[in-house]
């Protein structure tokens, strides 16, 4: 038996085990258990690839000829698939393949245990989602999940753990604290129009601090996007939509920008809108603008990776909502903050009443403290 993959050939014909999450699990197992079960001795062989770039076809050896030859079948294979629109071959179960793993009915040619948690957990996921109106069938179908999926793993640590505590509510707000008995008040520690703070608060707060605060991410987000190439229409929608996170009755930007693709535009706008703008500043984005920015480093010849972009304007997004909720804390924390004054205003009432109820209680070696 030859090929012109050592590895390959290492794994079909090695004793030692094989990792079912490794490439062609499925043809080295069967490789092996074939091995096994035939009366023949098989023997290995290398042959070096490609040798017909490098010598004519007759002055190489029989084996040689035979690994050109099922290289130009598996090339003309490749032709036929891109010409239909597959990507991918059919991977049908070989005969005496030891086990199989089919999802929906396609077969897998390694054990991906990531795809099979999501078979498992996503659509129970999806309901919870639904049944919690937090993301609707329709939504879900709008999210740009692969950009998403990079954003997070690019985020430092800190971020990745705090991002979805604070997207599923529990998180270091007045409304989480006073339940887990850290703090008297559920109120904002910013504004005193607030009675229960919680995590969609924060992005909201109606005090200067946050006002400030968000003035200040909002314009970085927006440098940010000038000096990433990004499409100008992109940049228009997605600055003025983020203005609806604190004013919702603003509703969906009628942005009049051009465009050089107007269809794809609003297509990515009516897609956006299903997500909220409030799912825009969670890293929720459509992948129309991932398409639509494709098409604008074309048409201006960069070379800039459109996966990349897409990940680090998700985690720009997810970076505002941070600093928004960075902004809360400093002030809770600070003699500014609505809960210092409260406790201090009580503490002051408090003296008053001891003063009030005169020295007659108090311990004979203290007396002095309270005199003028
Ligand atoms: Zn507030």
């Amino acid at each position: 038996m030859a090929c012109d993959g050592l590895i390959a050939l290492d794994k079909s014909f090695s004793e030692f085990h094989l990792s079912l999450s490794g490439a062609q699990f499925d043809l080295a197992s069967t490789i092996r258990a074939l091995l096994c079960h035939l009366p023949l001795q098989v023997h290995r062989r290398h042959v070096k690839g490609h040798l017909d770039k490098h010598r004519p076809f007759s002055q190489l050896d029989w084996w040689e000829q035979r690994n050109v030859e099922v290289d130009s079948k598996a090339q003309s294979y490749r032709r036929l698939l891109e010409s239909t629109g597959r990507l991918a071959a059919s991977n049908p179960r070989f005969f005496h393949e030891p086990v199989s793993l089919f999802i929906d009915g396609v077969k897998s040619s390694k054990l991906d245990q990531a795809h099979i948690m999501e078979q498992v957990s996503l659509p129970a996921l999806r309901a919870y989602w639904s049944s919690k109106d937090r993301l609707s069938k329709q939504s879900i179908r709008e999210v740009d999940w692969l950009s998403l999926a990079r954003a997070m793993k690019a985020l430092p640590a800190n971020l990745q753990r705090w991002t979805p505590k604070h997207i599923s509510g529990m998180t270091g707000v007045g409304k989480c604290l006073a339940i887990w008995n850290r703090s008297a008040k559920s109120s904002c520690p910013r504004c005193s129009s607030c009675p229960v703070e919680d995590h969609l608060h924060v992005p909201h707060c109606s005090a200067p601090t946050a006002a400030a605060e968000w003035s200040k991410r909002h314009l970085a987000f927006w440098t940010w996007m000038q000096t990433q190439q990004t499409a100008p229409e992109i940049e228009a929608f997605l600055f003025e939509y983020l203005k609806t996170v604190r004013q919702p009755s603003l509703g969906v930007p009628t942005v009049r920008a051009w465009s050089c693709h107007p269809h794809l535009f609003q297509r990515a706008i009516s897609s956006q809108a299903t997500l909220g703008a409030q799912g825009l500043l969670e890293g929720l984005v459509s992948p129309n603008w991932r398409h639509l920015q494709a098409l604008h480093f074309s048409y201006i010849g960069s070379k800039k990776s459109v996966n990349l972009w897409a990940s680090r304007l998700i985690q720009q997004l997810i970076r505002m909502g941070h600093y928004m909720w960075k902004d809360r804390n400093r002030l809770a924390h600070s003699e500014d903050s609505s809960w210092y004054t409260a406790r201090k205003r009580e503490i002051d009432i408090g003296i008053r009443e001891q003063f009030a109820m005169g020295l007659m209680d108090t311990p004979p070696h203290s007396q002095y403290l309270f005199r003028d």
